[in-house]
């Protein structure tokens, strides 16, 4: 409970993309407690135990706390004067000798807005290079290209509230129990208030969401392409196809289909699609009848025909949710695309408690990484470096001559990381990230990181990690609420916090960072200088992208003084559904459900003819397991801040696989007995656990990726969508072995 002495003020979870309000307990500049912010609409108080645990990320013993520099291959310590010189110095050179191809920025979906926007800007309108990318490519990238295709805006068009208004949630591949918990417990006290509600879990294996569900349907991996086909081939055999809806709101389009686009043709996706009918998708559709579907997905056909009836059933209100099962897929683009598909066919869509929503995993992959824009072929507002009056736009607001703005794409992360391997890119800088754990196909790219010719790696993190061990140069920095910040989560809801604890000594915030290099390298005049509002006029500038387009966030001093506001916001007001008339001011009235942004259909919505493909790599005579990898509650990512939190650390202090009870008995394992798990890529010894919180399917595998001893991303696969350039790291094949 709050005390006298103990000064009280909001800001935000730093962990998943729910975005929960936390209240901020500090003295005299230290963080002492935390408790949920009840005032705030996304978590009404509650936290999840990585919520309550926030005070201890910061105060980790080994906190990074002056700047360091490798010489004679050895990490010393120096000023930031010397360490900030020497990054714009190397910058410089290699920009001068090498071109713009040769640098590049990685970056994350754990940024604060304002990072972003300051690499973004660097690099784009200063070096006139796209090589800037944040992590958010490896969980998001699908979902940003699902909305793109389907509706030509990115982000939901529903929010948290549809989550109490269900009267059916559908899980596709999402332990949303784990990974986003206080999401869920909405969905618990939804089932609680309306016991009628349905949970229906569509997974490859049994977790704790399945615990609350009402119906689990376990499928195949990939098979989910197929699951959906099968859905609609159903809804439109019954008739359950809500006709006057898809006469008003959808076209139909078919793509490339097969394997193969390069990576110039995945920027020219759109160009390609051919307007097709509704009658051609039936066509299409036939390939997907129950029977082929029940044998391909092992889903049995009542089970499909109950999923078609739901969905169809105008009577019930259906609310689809996703995040990495969907996304980390070797065809994540088209798995969004068809999950849109099955509710545009029933109308399940821009109502109440009726819509299709993609979560999103880091705090601010919405806000930063996908609003700003910090993907290599982006600008902020959904705006494309490809795309000649984007690039004026920028221009103008950047004040630099159009011919500055390179209208190339950059690399995707993927070949972001190859072209490092290969020496093309000479000079990298990871910013709150930490590749060298969360890289699929690790082998690959560490190697490539240790070669040294002539290879620069700049490193800014909290702690020692896995990453900064490779770097040259390491710059300590300021986290959460030692600074002023903005975050952006997964129901377009931007947040932003004050600064409210000091920072240790020599901690300095990454924007921070980036505008001292920038101006050391002579692009001063592109940023703001003074110390006290540059990050408010960093956003202020930032907001100029959004206005009038439908993407319009708040002014910054109405942030200030709300819990968050979702966009668009006009005239102060935010938007709870987009498209919508009433809700949404861009639709005007009588327009009913309009979905405005995708121009190019008349503001219609495409249903996609997508095929199933199988995955990239499939269990065989050598390795005849599948692997999955991804999350558990207690632990972030790669473990950086977790594991310096003792009471997670405790309770989860390492990885394991977990293994089928029957295939631990025909290998004569035991739970917790260490075993081998290989891949064509690499070799992984680790406890087994059998029959632990989770439970694999028979001939399967789950490791997940949080411990830095214990790398899950040495056995998987680097292929990705070729649309989205996301990889799948949910699926490779592995054999277990006996140590
Ligand atoms: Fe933080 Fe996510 Fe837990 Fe909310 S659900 S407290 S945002 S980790």
């Amino acid at each position: 409970a709050p005390t006298k002495d103990v000064a009280w003020e909001k800001s935000v979870c730093r962990f998943c993309g729910t975005g929960c309000g936390v209240m901020v307990g500090t003295r005299n500049g230290k963080i002492v407690a935390v408790q949920g912010d009840e005032k705030n609409p996304t978590n009404k108080g509650l936290l999840c135990i990585k919520g309550y645990s926030l005070p201890g990320i910061v105060s980790g013993q080994d906190r990074l706390t002056s700047p360091m520099i490798r010489k004679g291959g050895k990490l010393v310590k120096a000023t930031w004067d010397e360490a900030l010189d020497l990054v714009a110095r190397k910058f410089g050179e290699t920009l001068k000798a090498h071109g713009p191809e040769s640098v590049a920025m990685y970056g994350s979906g754990q940024w604060m807005i304002t990072d972003g926007y300051a690499a973004s800007k660097w690099f784009r309108a200063g070096m006139g290079s796209n090589n800037v990318e944040a992590n958010a490519r490896l969980c998001m990238a699908s979902a940003v290209t699902g909305f793109m295709t389907t509706f030509g805006s990115d982000e939901p068009m529903g929010c948290y509230e549809d989550l109490d208004l269900c009267d059916v949630l559908v899980l596709w591949g999402n332990n949303m129990a784990e990974n986003h918990p206080v999401l869920f417990s909405r969905v618990l006290e939804n089932k609680r208030k309306n016991p009628k509600m349905q949970l229906i879990d569509l997974a490859t294996r049994r977790t704790p969401s399945t615990d609350a569900a009402d119906l689990y349907v376990e499928f195949q991996p990939q098979t989910d392409l197929a699951l959906a086909n099968g859905i609609c081939h159903l809804l439109i055999k019954k008739g359950l196809v809500d006709r006057d809806f898809v006469e008003k709101h959808v076209v139909f389009k078919k793509g490339k289909t097969g394997i193969g686009y390069g990576l110039e043709d995945r920027f020219k996706f759109a160009d390609e699609a051919k307007l097709s009918t509704f009658d051609e998708f039936t066509t299409f559709l036939a390939d997907y009848s129950p029977d082929k579907v029940e044998k391909l997905t092992g889903v049995p056909v009542a089970t499909l025909e109950r999923l078609a009836d739901t969905f169809g059933n105008s009577k019930l209100k259906v609310m689809s949710v996703w995040c990495m099962g969907v996304n980390q897929h070797s065809r994540g683009t088209w798995m969004n695309n068809l999950i849109y598909n099955v509710h545009l066919l029933t109308g399940q869509i821009c109502k109440p408690g009726a819509t299709p929503m993609s979560l999103t995993g880091q705090p601010s992959a919405c806000g930063t990484v996908r609003e700003v824009g910090t993907l290599a072929h982006r600008l902020p507002a959904d705006m494309v470096v490809m795309n000649p009056e984007h690039r004026a736009l920028a221009a103008k607001i950047w004040k630099v001559p159009v011919e500055k703005l390179n209208p190339k794409p950059g690399l995707n992360t993927v070949e972001m990381f190859r072209a490092f391997d290969r020496g093309d890119i000479k000079c990298l800088w990871i910013q709150t990230t930490n590749p060298f754990v969360s890289m699929p196909n690790l082998n690959r790219y560490r190697k490539g990181a240790k070669k040294g010719e002539g290879r620069f790696i700049v490193v800014s993190d909290v702690y020692p990690t896995e990453t900064t061990q490779f770097a040259d140069v390491i710059l300590p920095a300021a986290m959460w609420v030692e600074r002023e910040g903005m975050f952006g989560n997964t129901e377009r809801r931007t947040q932003q916090w004050n600064q409210l604890a000091t920072p240790p000594k020599g901690c300095m915030a990454d924007d921070w960072q980036i505008l001292e290099v920038a101006r050391r390298m002579g692009y001063g005049h592109l940023f703001p200088t003074d110390p006290k509002t540059y990050v408010r006029e960093l956003f202020e500038e930032y907001r100029q992208f959004t206005l009038g387009n439908g993407k319009d966030v708040a002014s910054y001093e109405d942030l200030k003084s709300h819990r968050g506001l979702r966009w668009p916001v006009v005239n102060g007001k935010e938007t709870a559904r987009r498209y919508v008339e009433g809700e949404d001011p861009y639709v005007k009235p009588g327009e009913g459900i309009k979905f405005y942004k995708n121009k190019a259909d008349a503001g219609k919505a495409v249903v996609w003819l997508r095929p199933f493909e199988p995955a990239a790599e499939a269990p065989d005579k050598d390795y005849p397991l599948w692997l999955s990898t991804g999350r558990v509650i207690e632990h972030w990512h790669t473990g950086t801040m977790t594991r310096r939190v003792p009471q997670l650390n405790r309770a989860v202090p390492k990885a394991f696989v977990e293994v089928h009870p029957e295939d631990a008995k025909a290998l004569g394992i035991q739970d917790g007995q260490t075993v081998r798990v290989v891949s064509r890529r690499g070799t992984l010894d680790l406890p087994a656990r059998i029959d632990g919180r989770c439970k694999v399917q028979k001939g399967h595998l789950f490791i997940p990726f949080f411990d830095e001893s214990l790398l899950a991303n040495l056995l998987t696969l680097d292929s990705y969508c070729p649309i989205s350039a996301e990889p799948d790291y949910k699926k490779c094949s592995a054999r277990l072995e006996r140590v």
